[in-house]
């Protein structure tokens, strides 16, 4: 997660803008920090966490959806940063382009950075309208593999 550099270089490289409707978008420093989810009906469905972090948002595929109580485990899957502008994003990516399909917003509001170790480890709170409360993100020793699971009240 080093700034400074166009952490979006992946995304670019992924997509053609004149063929999807998802927003170019630069790297981008907001006071604002939000989070959104995007239920993403692709070859699999998936959703994708989205976190404001670092003027991009940092992004993770959950296959089996969000864990909306604590005790709820799930794999994410770190993904390419997206730019700032793609959380209002919502559209149909065409047939025979990186993640052909439909994209909506599941879930979004304010996201706080609560704890950062190692960059492996991220504590945040969401106010959502489904997701609320403590969160955290835990990266396994290897890959984009992290696990992503609600804390206790
Ligand atoms: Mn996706």
């Amino acid at each position: 997660m080093k700034a400074g550099k166009d952490t979006l270089k992946e995304y670019k490289k992924l997509r053609d803008f004149s063929e999807t409707p998802e927003p170019e978008g630069r790297v981008r420093k907001t006071s604002k920090k939000r989070f959104v989810i995007h239920e993403h009906h692709a070859s699999h469905l998936h959703w994708d966490l989205r976190l404001e972090m670092e003027g991009v948002l940092k992004s993770w595929a959950v296959p089996k959806g969000p864990p909306e109580n604590p005790g709820i485990k799930r794999l994410a899957v770190q993904t390419e940063d997206h730019p700032v502008d793609y959380i209002d994003f919502e559209g149909i990516i065409p047939e025979g382009y990186y993640g052909a399909g439909t994209v909506k917003i599941w879930d979004n509001g304010p996201f706080e950075l609560l704890e950062m170790k190692k960059e492996r480890e991220i504590k945040f709170s969401l106010a959502g309208k489904r997701l609320k409360g403590t969160y955290y993100l835990l990266k396994f020793r290897e890959g984009r593999n992290w696990l992503f699971f609600k804390g206790k009240e």
